[in-house]
């Protein structure tokens, strides 16, 4: 196990990028066997840095997403980043938490404010955190884990006072104690450059900023997390897929095509690595490292 802020100093300082891939815990066994003797064996072949597994809206997968990273650690040896939410739960039961994910040897964790259940708004739990930078301090003050957060090159969906505001919160999550920030999905890499370039003037962030891309693979899934989350699907492609429609075979051969121009932009202009939503599926991500020279 690495600390994930080793790994991006450690590659920042060999000039190379930095490659992660995002997994959610499965549902079922069969998804679970697919996902760790599958999806990841697949995955590893391209030489990967390091992966991290999602904390299910309302915290309704925290054991299994615990599970999930201390497989992923112990039985294949590379580095896994627990999600970790506020939602529906106390600070003390964040601490018990924590130490749960102490005692099984993970060291890394992404803190989020996280989704509610259902699609409803966020509540503060009584006893429990409001935003995710209290949860940035209050780990930290734990001691020895490595914390991650997210950011959001086009505003935060639910930042009424626009994107400049939620990037200063952002910027309070860094004082805070986060180690490196990882985007949500975006289409247009002018956002991630705009987003990445306040941070730096505005704020003099210089903790890694890491674009998190996803490859499509479905026109009707991309429109659906694209409403979740408030990401913009620009208008050239939102043609393209209206043009596809539900052939996915053609939409995941574009989806490849799309993702490998935006990394090849993204890292040609100093992005510190690449943070891959995948769906836990492994071809597409493996076909874009492929065409980007990133593959042993
Ligand atoms: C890389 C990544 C991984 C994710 N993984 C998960 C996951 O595993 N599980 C899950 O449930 N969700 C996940 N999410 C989604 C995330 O939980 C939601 O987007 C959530 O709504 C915001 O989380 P946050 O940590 O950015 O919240 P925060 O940083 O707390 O921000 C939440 C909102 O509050 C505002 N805000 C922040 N601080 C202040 C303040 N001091 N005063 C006023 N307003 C403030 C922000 O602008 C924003 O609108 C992930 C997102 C990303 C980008």
């Amino acid at each position: 196990m690495h600390l994930v802020r080793d790994i991006y100093a450690a590659k920042a300082d060999a000039r190379r990028p930095v490659i992660s891939f995002e997994f959610f815990p499965p549902k079922t066994p069969e998804g679970e066997v697919a996902l760790l003797h599958k999806t990841i064996p697949a995955l590893l072949e391209t030489g990967p840095d390091f992966c991290s597994v999602t904390y299910g809206a309302g915290g309704s997968t925290r054991d299994k997403t615990l599970k999930i990273v201390e497989r992923i650690e112990r039985e294949r040896g590379f580095t896994a980043v627990a999600h970790l939410t506020c939602v529906c739960a106390t600070q003390q039961q964040i601490g018990e938490l924590l130490g749960q994910i102490r005692a099984l040897g993970v060291r890394n964790v992404l803190a989020l404010r996280g989704d509610p259940p259902n699609g409803n708004e966020f509540q503060v739990t009584p006893g429990g955190f409001e935003y995710s930078s209290q949860l940035v301090r209050f780990i930290r003050a734990q001691g020895d884990f490595c914390v991650g957060v997210a950011g959001f090159p086009e505003g935060h969906i639910a930042c009424k006072a626009g994107k400049h505001a939620d990037w200063a919160y952002l910027n309070e999550k860094v004082d805070a104690g986060a180690d490196y920030v990882i985007t949500q999905l975006f289409f247009d890499n002018a956002d991630y450059f705009a987003f990445r370039d306040h941070m730096r003037q505005t704020h003099g962030m210089e903790k890694p900023l890491v674009p998190g891309i996803i490859p499509i693979s479905s026109a009707a899934q991309i429109k659906r997390f694209t409403a979740l989350c408030g990401a913009r699907i620009p208008a050239p492609l939102a043609a393209k897929l209206d043009e596809l429609g539900e052939n996915d075979a053609a939409v995941t051969e574009f989806g490849i095509q799309y993702a490998t121009r935006q990394c090849e932009e993204l890292l040609a202009a100093g992005a510190p690595g690449i943070h891959f939503y995948t769906l836990n599926k492994a071809g597409s991500t493996v076909r874009i490292l492929k065409n980007l020279g990133l593959t042993p």
